[in-house]
């Protein structure tokens, strides 16, 4: 009975051909909700730190005081948590994959260049009416 299921999928595949494409030389094909790459808007990034402790594989390291945020592409499974969490919604799960990279390209480094807006300077307070006066 197994022989017989087996060369049921043998002759499919045979007749249909391959389910597979050969990418990269065939370009993948890309739907709205393809996972294909983090990116940032470092213009926006306020260095929280929260996508750096949301990442479950460690792959996104982010550092307040040389306002850097970097991913480590390698490592990213495209699980989108960071882009969920990310409370001024900085992140993007772009469609496209990236390339290819070796072990040394996986890292890339952005420069946040968020600027905090001052605050407005507190109106100064007015002299103080004098107990019991009237
Ligand atoms: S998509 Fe997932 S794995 Fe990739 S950096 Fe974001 S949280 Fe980490
Ligand atoms: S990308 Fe978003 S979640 Fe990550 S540090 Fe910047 S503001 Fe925070």
């Amino acid at each position: 009975m197994a022989y017989f299921e087996m060369a049921k999928t043998v002759l499919k595949s045979v007749l249909h051909g391959p389910a597979t494409i050969r990418y990269p030389a065939q370009p993948a094909k890309i739907t709205p909700i393809s996972r294909g790459h983090v990116t940032i808007d470092p213009s926006t990034c306020i260095s929280c730190g929260m996508c750096m402790r949301k990442c479950p594989s460690d792959a996104i390291c982010v550092s307040r005081e040389e306002k850097t945020w970097e991913i480590d592409v390698l490592r990213c499974h495209v699980c989108n948590c960071c882009v969920e969490v990310c409370p001024v919604h900085c992140l993007t799960m772009e469609t496209q994959y990236s390339s290819a990279v070796t072990v040394h390209e996986g890292r890339h480094l952005v420069k946040i260049t968020y600027v905090k807006p001052e605050r407005p300077a507190k109106p100064e307070a007015g002299p103080k009416e004098s107990a019991g006066s009237s």
